[in-house]
């Protein structure tokens, strides 16, 4: 589902076509996706213009910027792009179609089309990447990681120095003073 075939559109000025978005989480290189992605989206070829226009809902994983535990954040992306089009002479037709292509007006992410096949995956994970908070906490006071020695301070203070100075031998002293006097 994720590879939509616009042969007919391309072929077609002024037709538009409607296609959901139903999928199962799944991961795409660096995005999580955790709940199902529902949505959809609408192509249109506006003659010199395809417009892809939807939206759709999921959560995303994603780390806190203070203690990288696991944070799930809802999401609602937005979808609109629009790519330019031209009659291309293709190999696979025998004869000059309307195609996608690359012009100084509007840039074509490398990848999005095979020929009349669009990858909506492409999309949907440019969308929920510039949607993401670029920086998330897990809660408003994370007390975040000891610089010094990395343990999570949500889960009780470290024994590192508040300035964050190491003093691995801060609790010699009281180990002297319980040793006996002679
Ligand atoms: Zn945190």
């Amino acid at each position: 589902m994720l590879r939509l075939d616009l042969s007919e559109i391309l072929r077609t000025v002024g037709m538009h076509q409607r296609y959901e978005i139903d999928e199962a989480p799944y991961e795409d290189e660096d995005v999580e996706f955790v709940s199902p992605l529902i949505g959809s989206v609408t192509v249109t070829n506006a003659g010199r213009l395809l417009l892809v226009r939807g939206a759709f809902d999921t959560t995303l994983e994603l780390e806190c910027a203070r203690c990288l535990v696991e944070v799930r954040q809802p999401i609602r992306a937005e979808i609109e792009e629009q790519y330019s089009l031209a009659e291309v002479e293709t190999a696979h037709y025998h004869d000059v179609i309307p195609m996608v292509v690359q012009d100084e007006e509007n840039e074509l992410p490398e990848g999005l089309f095979d020929g009349p096949v669009m990858n909506l995956g492409l999309l949907i994970r440019q969308a929920a990447i510039l949607t993401a908070p670029w920086s998330i906490l897990c809660r408003e006071d994370c007390q975040g990681l000891c610089p010094t020695c990395g343990k999570n301070n949500n889960k009780g203070a470290c024994t590192c120095a508040p300035d964050g100075t190491y003093r691995p031998f801060a609790a010699l002293p009281e180990l002297f003073r319980q040793e006996p006097n002679r």
